[in-house]
């Protein structure tokens, strides 16, 4: 099993809850329809990854830059960034025909995560805001202040569907700008204020 790391803390999660579909534009781009509820969907353990690829069997890599929070003690304990990396044209498919996604989801690697910042020095959640910048040009930026359902009433509507263990984190949707990774890329991720993290794709 993978673990995190949240200050001296070693906690491993069970699962990575994922909600999709909680960014305006980005159901725009995608030319989705907006929700009448929340997609979720989770990533196992085996997803959680500190290497990043551009490919997978052969299948192409999508990011999609995401806000996370690790949950202790039935809270939210944490904040960092984590990338929802997709088969895009696998999914596409899947969508088509109405079947599940963890072909283009949930494969090993497909969910790399940043370290993590304690939540007393977050601040406001709802004011967090992210950004994306590849080979030092700007691919996405999004503020929680514009996710469709906030923070809070995303975790308390997502721990009545599944129990969030110590450790489990929440993958909160993807604003506008996704695309695809290309080896040797250099990505610099960040929360304003909070936390940046730089990492290259592997060749
Ligand atoms: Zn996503």
């Amino acid at each position: 099993m993978q673990s995190i790391k949240l200050e001296s803390e070693i906690l491993t999660p069970s699962k990575v809850v994922c909600v999709g579909r909680n960014y305006t534009a980005h159901i725009a781009e995608l030319n989705n329809e907006l929700p009448d509820q929340m997609v979720l969907f989770n990533k196992p353990n085996s997803a959680l990854s500190s290497t990043l690829f551009a490919t997978h069997n052969n299948d192409t890599l999508h990011y999609e830059t995401e806000l996370c929070f690790v949950i202790k003690n039935n809270e939210l304990a944490g904040v960092g960034l984590g990338l929802d990396l997709t088969k895009r044209t696998v999914q596409s498919k899947l969508k088509n025909q109405g079947l599940p996604w963890e072909r283009a989801k949930a494969f090993d690697g497909a969910c790399p995560l940043s370290p993590f910042v304690p939540k007393a020095q977050a601040g406001d959640l709802h004011a967090l805001s992210l950004q994306l910048d590849i080979n030092g040009e700007r691919r996405q930026q999004g503020s929680a202040a514009e996710m469709i359902t906030p923070i809070v009433a995303l975790v308390r509507h997502i721990a009545n569907q599944f129990s969030l263990l110590p450790g489990d984190v929440v993958i909160t949707g993807t604003p506008a700008g996704v695309g695809v990774l290309n080896p040797g890329d250099e990505l610099t991720l960040a929360i304003a204020g909070k936390l940046q993290v730089q990492t290259r794709i592997a060749e």
